[in-house]
């Protein structure tokens, strides 16, 4: 079976104080493999929660998930992270910080070195191949987040606001390339907002969360605008 399915998955965080929260009350969902999901809802919905779910740095304490048929245990490279910000290596070169994952992964500049700059090319940074990510715009850190995502190759891309940080022009350049690589790759992408409208501009599937407990509240489909993005 190909896609990622979440079932009946709920999250309680146990605090040292004897009392414990509940981020995510029985949410089951099947995402498709190539779906555009957007994932929107107000704060401490367990959006961020959910989303460490499916990329495996959290283990729900119940549910399961499955990629593909087979079970998510912990973070690997079928499932690629974008943060908000700041997990970039800033004192490395744009270069170094894309081909780190397939460089830890025991591959030769031979098998990444083509691909490492053609993702470069793709998110237009090309020119700041040498630049250390400290030197740029948060609008390039993010491109250069992205570039490092997909160099890695994953099945599902899983962005946790990466945008919300910018300012509003460059976002909505941003949302053009998100848009332009989720139709060129065909990769399943899942991307957390806070921006109905980038909502609705960034998904084909919508999903709206609500809080105590964090749970799927209503989810939409919606005819997919194709305007020369
Ligand atoms: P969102 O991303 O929608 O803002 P989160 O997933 O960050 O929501 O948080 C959902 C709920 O779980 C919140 O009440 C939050 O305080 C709580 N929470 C998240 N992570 C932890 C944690 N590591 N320990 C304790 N509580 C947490
Ligand atoms: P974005 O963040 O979308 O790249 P910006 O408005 O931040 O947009 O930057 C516009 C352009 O200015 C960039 O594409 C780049 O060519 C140039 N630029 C921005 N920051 C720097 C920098 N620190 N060093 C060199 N050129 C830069």
């Amino acid at each position: 079976m190909s896609g990622l399915t979440i079932e009946n998955v709920s999250m309680r965080f146990d605090l040292p104080n004897g009392t414990s929260v509940q981020a995510l009350k029985d949410v089951s969902l099947d995402i498709k493999e190539g779906e555009l999901m957007s994932v929107l809802g107000p704060s401490g919905c367990g959006k961020t929660t959910l989303l460490n779910i499916l990329a495996g740095f959290l283990a729900p304490t119940e549910g399961r998930i499955t990629l593909n048929g087979h079970p998510v245990k912990g973070p690997d490279a079928e499932r690629g992270m974008v943060f908000q910000q700041g997990a970039l290596f800033e004192w490395m070169n744009v270069r170094d910080n894309v081909s780190f994952g397939p460089r830890m992964a025991g591959k030769r500049e031979r098998d990444w070195g083509a691909n490492v700059d053609h993702l470069l090319d793709v998110v237009g940074l090309r020119d700041f191949k040498e630049k250390a990510v400290y030197e740029l715009s948060g609008g390039m850190q993010q491109r250069v987040a992205l570039a490092r995502c997909l160099a890695n190759d994953p099945d599902v891309i899983l962005m946790d606001e990466p945008l919300g940080a910018l300012d509003a022009l460059t976002r909505e350049k941003m949302q053009g390339l998100v848009l332009r690589l989720w139709k060129e790759t065909g990769k399943t992408i899942i991307l957390i907002t806070h921006s109905v409208e980038e909502a609705l501009l960034l998904g084909e599937r919508l999903l709206v969360m609500a809080p105590r407990p964090g749970r799927i509240h209503e989810e939409y489909r919606l005819p997919f605008a194709d305007e020369g993005v």
